[in-house]
């Protein structure tokens, strides 16, 4: 399974942003990856971001609506961001799910919005940390598994990304034994909930991903790649993860 890199750049990044991202294209042109590699900044960049890295770096949202076109005053459809280049778009981003109120129920619908026009959806789960001090980490992942990946997520059209809501922008990671205990279960639940195409759906972990940690998280059984915040926004770290594979 080729593994995916993808960079979330969340509230961050104008135009100056671009010759960081032109730079980056550069460098994996004269050395191509072993991975795909996405990155996903802010809406008011993703057409010139399209436009520049177009070929070397896919482009993705962080966010849809679940809705195709409405009056839903600020939002942006899959439609929109497959018109501005975009290829895929994170749903359920537990910073959408703390501070936009998603419900499991909602990021399913934003999947399949992804899937009907053409996008592949990074579908995100993980626990908080009082879920797993309370020796609940298994059972919430599992729940989100079953009410957030809508059961036909084909790995042609989708990732996972198990990213635990305590190891975001922290410093803190899972502990390897830990990742690889939950891709574990993360795994055998696809397998169960969506059949065969369950064990080929790319399972990423997610969580203050750097250049130091991150050759060891990607050589555990069933991490098939990284969804990384804040490293990605320095282009030698982004790379150095990238080379990491
Ligand atoms: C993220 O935003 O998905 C993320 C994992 O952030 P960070 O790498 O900064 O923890």
């Amino acid at each position: 399974m080729r593994p995916l890199i993808a960079g979330n750049w969340k509230m961050n990044g104008t135009g100056q942003a671009l010759p960081r991202m032109a730079a980056l294209a550069e460098s994996l042109a004269n050395e191509p990856p072993r991975a795909d590699v996405l990155i996903c900044p802010p809406f008011t960049l993703l057409s010139r971001a399209a436009a520049i890295i177009a070929g070397r770096i896919a482009i993705g949202g962080q966010d849809c609506h679940e809705r195709a076109s409405g009056a839903f005053t600020g939002d942006i459809s899959a439609d929109m961001l497959r018109d501005a280049g975009a290829t895929s778009v994170i749903v359920g981003h537990s910073e959408r799910r703390r501070y936009h109120h998603e419900t499991d129920e909602l990021v399913a619908s934003k999947a399949e919005a992804a899937w009907r026009a053409g996008l592949t959806a990074i579908i995100c789960i993980g626990e908080t940390e009082a879920e797993r001090d309370a020796g609940h980490a298994d059972k919430v992942v599992h729940r989100q598994i079953m009410a957030s990946v809508p059961p036909a997520a084909r790995s042609a059209t989708t990732a996972i990304a198990y990213e635990p809501v305590w190891a975001i922008g922290t410093g803190k990671t899972a502990s390897p034994a830990d990742i690889a205990a939950m891709h574990a279960l993360i795994r055998d639940a696809l397998g169960s909930h969506c059949g065969g195409e369950g064990r080929d759906i790319r399972l990423l972990y997610g969580g203050s991903v750097n250049p130091a940690n991150a050759r060891e998280i990607l050589a555990l059984p069933n991490v098939n790649g990284a969804l990384v915040g804040g490293a990605s926004l320095k282009a030698e770290d982004f790379l150095a993860i990238i080379r990491s594979v």
